[in-house]
């Protein structure tokens, strides 16, 4: 059975001390993600925050820990952020070890600033943990080099909903060679028109990117002038990227021999009685 280097054991990890926030980015979802900070503050934490998105397998590896979701989904039920702040200073003052963990990197479209200023403002010691953003993990795992030589010199990665969950104004992005929308899905036409009228071309490549590094994985490429089109098509609460730009059309050209399971996890042992361990 393939196994991780012994040499993982010999690692000091810096302590997560009694009374101290770690804000954690857990990667898009593919356990092998993680950075050993992250798995370090998984093993350690007394209690962990944590979003809706992070996935099952990484919640697997808090064992130790009390498990609170504070997670929002698009249109779904939501803790207020400033609740989640009162509650991690809350835990901190109690002496526990408390692991805010997010989905992707903890700062990008994350909310953690506000975290990290809150903690800041309380006096709470915090340590912030960066994370595989989806922009990045999602569109290696897709098959897409954002910055590809000779196609992209630049990304911009931009919100595709606004506060008031419209579609955002971003023609002032169009000049970007290659663009990657977060939390765009629903107004994926929207976008595209906005782009089009903006100068480029209506056959600019689009790739959606759903459920990124899980096995669950689904990309589907599309066209600017057909984007709201295949984006009717897509299950609106997968998180999903939209990645725009020539580097899409690089996909089909790596798809048949890239890789790209995720690491997964054994069962747990049963004991004798039959129960989990
Ligand atoms: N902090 C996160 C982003 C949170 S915003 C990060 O750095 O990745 C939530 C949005 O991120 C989703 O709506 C989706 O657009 C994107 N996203 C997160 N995980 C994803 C995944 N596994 N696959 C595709 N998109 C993902």
């Amino acid at each position: 059975m393939p196994s991780l280097p012994h040499v993982v054991s010999r690692l000091r990890p810096p302590d997560f001390d009694a009374g101290s926030v770690w804000l954690v980015g857990a990667g898009p979802g593919d356990p092998g993600l993680l950075t050993l900070h992250a798995l370090h503050a998984l093993s350690e934490a007394d209690v962990v925050l944590h979003d809706a998105l992070v996935s099952p397998e990484i919640l697997a590896l808090a064992a130790g820990a009390r498990l609170q979701p504070v997670g929002k989904r698009a249109g779904g039920a939501r803790t207020h952020q400033l609740r989640i702040n009162q509650r991690l200073i809350g835990l901190a003052r109690q002496g526990l070890r408390v692991l805010r963990l997010k989905g992707g990197d903890p700062l990008v479209f994350g909310r953690g600033g506000e975290e990290a200023l809150a903690l800041a403002a309380a006096g709470i010691p915090f340590r912030i943990v960066p994370g595989v953003s989806a922009a990045i993990g999602g569109t290696a795992s897709a098959g897409i080099p954002l910055t590809h030589r000779m196609l992209a010199r630049s990304v911009v990665c931009a919100t595709g909903h606004d506060l008031r969950g419209e579609a955002p104004d971003v023609t002032r992005f169009a000049g970007a060679d290659t663009l990657v929308f977060y939390m765009g899905l629903r107004h994926a036409g929207a976008l595209a028109e906005q782009l089009i009228e903006a100068g480029r071309a209506p056959d600019d490549g689009v790739a959606f990117v759903a459920n990124a590094t899980m096995s669950s994985q689904s990309v589907t490429l599309g066209t600017l002038d057909t984007a709201a089109s295949v984006a009717a098509t897509l299950s609106p609460d997968d998180p999903t990227l939209i990645v725009v730009g020539p580097v899409v059309a690089l996909r089909d050209m790596l798809r048949p021999l890239q890789q790209t399971a995720p690491l997964t996890m054994l069962p747990e042992p049963m004991t004798a009685a039959g129960a989990r361990r």
